[in-house]
Formats: structure tokens, C-alpha cells, sequence
């Protein structure tokens, strides 16, 4: 059984999906772990670290792959590449990417996406969208850091007091509870506000104070915030209007499952902040959650040089891999299973939820049903049985329905 460790072939992704340190726990588990070369490169990892850890480098990696990892979803080609049967771990957008989804099936792959494992207890340790949401939260807090000309903490000194800056973060879930922990490290005052009923707490253990708009709270399915109508997020951008306008950095991080991010904060609340204002906003390549960022670039909007993230967690590629790479063993450890004399064998269970939430396609089938019906329509009915021509027997001929009956 082997696993082949890819070299991601996306532009600016800078992540690999496995580190040396944990080659161990996979060959441990009786696989053998084939890499190609340079797929750390980017991260700082050289080949012949994975050498030393028992992984072989090796060009056709992907030749005789039982099971393929990575971080972004393989090229067309890489897929093309691949044996029916291949099992592959990566991130899937599966809404943004249909296609993908398309050569997958057709390559009849086994498809898994990290972002679909259900975020249930049990699966805290494969959830590879938290651990990178922890990366992306505390690099916005260092850039907003970075590109603001003034101190984030209190300075009292013999010539005088410099204050804090003061950081508003909008979004307080795993990537804004770290911005939020990061600020407050590095002495920022941070106030911070969440749609969902638990986050003012969360907030508040944080060090930081929760901003109260006395709105109704937003809370969906699985305790991840609802949608926001238009009037209400109207309402909820007037009240943040004077918190903005107050702030040195602001730093949005707001999501909703399965939706464009919110837009949380207009140009006009931006034109409204002081000289020397910094935007970070974490949601920039889902939409933004504040109008006029850019993906990748920074914008002056008003006084604020606003920042749009791209690919944030690429920016911390070790950290970030590691990571990943943790998520990764623990969800092929998950597929393992121990034969008679206790050698790991790969037998994923698809009756484990974990695998079968996660799993897109298998046997040449989009299996993950609203991407099947994303990319190949509603389920056709199964054909209603033709009737049996049969003569009625005579008993049947009298069983007739009441008001026929009546009608007799
Ligand atoms: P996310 O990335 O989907 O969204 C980020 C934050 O944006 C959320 O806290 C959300 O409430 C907030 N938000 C959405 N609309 C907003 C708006 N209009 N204004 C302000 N904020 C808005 O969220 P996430 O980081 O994945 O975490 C969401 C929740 O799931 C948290 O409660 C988190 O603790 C929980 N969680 C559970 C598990 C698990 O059980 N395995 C794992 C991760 C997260």
C-alpha cells in the first residue's frame, strides 16, 4: 500500500500536504510513503528531510498510488494520471469547482474533501478548515500589526504615554477568536462582534470586549451563524458605523456556510476611518466582508490601506503544513483497519460518517448528493413499473370503490 505525497502545482500555494516528522506515524501504520521531489520546497522542507524519515522521493509518485494527498485538489492531468480506485485527500471546493469534481468521478477516484469532514467531536483532530483558519486568523492579526504606523500596546514612558491602538475584529470564530488573541498579545485594545449567540462570551475569554448591538442573534444549524437579511444587516452596519470609525485596524473574518461571505462593512464606513487606517479582510477571496477589498492586493479606500487575503494560510507555509499534515494522519488513520496479525491494512469504513460525509465520488459517482445535483441535476424519479396486462380476476371485478359502489 502506498501513499504518494504531491507537489502542489496551484500558483501561490506554498503548503505541502505532509511533513517529515510525521512520515513516522504513516509508515508505522505499514504504508509506504512515496514524495516527489521539491513537493516542500516552498515550505522550507528539503527532500532529503523526507529521506531521513523513511519516505522515498520518487518522480512517478503517483503511478502506483493506493492513496494520494495534497493540499489543493489535483490538475486535471495528475487526476488523468491516477488508477481507478485511487483514493484522494485534499481540500475540494466542490462548489467552486465542479470540474474538478467531473475528472474525478470520471477517473473513478475516491474523492475526499477535507472541508466537508463533519465538525463533530470525533473528527476535531482531521479538521483541516480549523487549523487553517487558526493560521489565517493570527497572520491577519501581524499584518494589520505591520501595516499600521503605530504601536499596538500601551507605551508609558519617561517622555510621555503613546496609547494602544485600538482593533476592532468583526467574525469571531476560529480564525477571529485568534486575530483576537493575537491583538491582545501584542497590547492592542480589541473590541470584536459575532452574529452567534455563544461568540460575546467567547469573545470575553478572549481579553477582549464584545460589542453588544443589542441585535437578535443568528445562530443556523450546528451552532454556525445564519444568513443575515438585507434589512438587518443594514441595521447591524449603521450600529458598527462609530466602532469602525473609531478603530486604528479593523479585521474581518465573518463566514457562513456555504454562502458568499457577508458584507459587513460598506466603502462609506471605511472613508470614515482615521489617516493611517488598516483593513484586513480575511474574506476577501469568498466575496469580502468589506466592500472594495482585493484578493491578494492592497486598496486605499478613504484613509485605510485595506488588505484582501489570498490563500492566507500559504503565508505561514511551515506552521500551516504541519498542521494540515496532522489533520491528514489522523484521517488515514481513521481509514486504517488491522488485519489477523495486526498489520495496518487501508479499509476505509464508509459507514463512519467521518468518510462518508467527507467522500465526493467513488466508482465513477459524484457521491456527495448536493454536488451531484449541483453538477448533474435534480435525481431522475426511478421509472414507474408498467402495469401488469392482466385479466382481472372475478373477485376483483367486485371490489369496486365505494361511490361506485353507491352508483351500482
Ligand atoms: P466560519 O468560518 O464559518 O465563520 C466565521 C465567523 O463569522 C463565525 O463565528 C460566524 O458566526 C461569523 N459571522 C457570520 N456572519 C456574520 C455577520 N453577519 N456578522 C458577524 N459575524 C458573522 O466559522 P468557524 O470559524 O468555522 O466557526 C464557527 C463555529 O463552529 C464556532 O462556534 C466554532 O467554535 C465552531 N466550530 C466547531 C468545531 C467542531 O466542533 N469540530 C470546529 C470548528 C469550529
Amino acid at each position: 500500500m502506498k501513499i504518494a505525497v504531491a507537489k502542489e502545482t496551484r500558483d501561490g500555494e506554498s503548503r505541502v500536504a505532509m511533513v517529515p516528522e510525521l512520515v513516522g506515524r504513516l509508515t508505522g501504520l505499514g504504508y509506504d510513503v512515496a514524495v516527489e521531489p521539491g513537493a516542500g520546497s516552498h515550505a522550507l522542507i528539503a527532500d532529503e528531510e523526507y529521506a531521513a524519515a523513511g519516505a522515498v522521493l520518487d518522480d512517478a509518485a503517483f503511478a502506483a498510488a493506493d492513496l494520494v494527498v495534497s493540499v489543493q485538489p489535483l490538475a486535471p492531468a495528475q487526476i488523468r494520471g491516477l488508477a481507478r480506485g485511487t483514493t484522494t485527500i485534499s481540500f475540494l471546493p466542490v462548489n467552486q469547482e465542479p470540474e474538478t469534481v467531473g475528472h474525478l468521478r470520471d477517473a473513478g477516484v475516491t474523492a475526499h474533501a477535507v472541508e466537508l469532514i463533519p465538525r463533530i467531536s470525533r473528527a476535531q483532530s482531521m479538521d483541516a478548515l480549523s487549523s487553517q483558519a487558526l493560521v489565517a486568523g493570527y497572520r491577519c492579526a501581524i499584518v494589520a500589526a505591520g501595516m499600521l504606523r503605530r504601536f499596538f500596546p500601551l507605551n508609558m514612558t519617561a517622555a510621555g504615554t503613546v496609547q494602544a491602538a485600538e482593533v476592532v475584529v468583526l467574525g469571531a470564530g476560529v480564525a477571529g477568536l485568534q486575530a483576537i488573541a493575537t491583538a491582545k498579545r501584542l497590547g492592542a485594545v480589541v473590541r470584536a462582534y459575532d452574529v452567534r449567540a455563544a461568540a460575546a462570551e467567547e469573545i470575553r475569554s478572549m481579553g477582549a470586549k464584545a460589542i453588544d448591538l443589542e441585535l437578535e442573534t443568528l445562530e443556523g444549524a450546528g451552532g454556525y451563524a445564519r444568513e443575515m437579511t438585507e434589512d438587518r444587516a443594514a441595521r447591524q452596519r449603521e450600529l458598527l458605523t462609530p466602532y469602525i470609525a473609531a478603530a486604528d485596524a479593523l479585521i474581518t473574518t465573518a463566514a457562513v456556510p456555504g454562502r458568499a461571505a457577508p458584507m459587513l462593512v460598506t466603502r462609506q464606513m471605511v472613508e470614515q476611518m482615521k489617516p493611517g487606517s488598516v483593513v484586513v479582510d480575511l474574506a476577501a477571496e469568498t466575496g469580502g466582508n468589506v466592500e472594495g477589498s482585493v484578493a491578494g492586493e492592497v486598496v486605499r479606500i478613504g484613509n485605510a490601506q485595506v488588505w484582501g487575503g489570498r490563500n492566507v494560510p500559504s503565508q505561514m507555509p511551515g506552521p500551516a503544513s504541519k498542521l494540515y499534515a496532522q489533520n491528514v494522519v489522523n484521517l488515514v488513520t481513521l481509514m486504517t483497519a488491522e488485519d489477523d496479525e495486526g498489520n495496518g491494512v487501508f479499509a476505509p469504513d464508509y459507514a463512519d460518517e467521518i468518510l462518508s460525509g467527507s467522500c465526493v465520488t467513488q466508482d465513477g459517482r459524484i457521491v456527495h448528493e448536493p454536488t451531484r445535483e449541483q453538477i448533474e441535476g435534480p435525481a431522475q424519479p426511478a421509472p414507474e413499473p408498467e402495469p401488469a396486462v392482466t385479466d382481472p380476476s372475478p373477485d376483483e371485478q367486485l371490489d369496486l370503490p365505494y361511490d361506485q359502489e353507491a352508483d351500482q
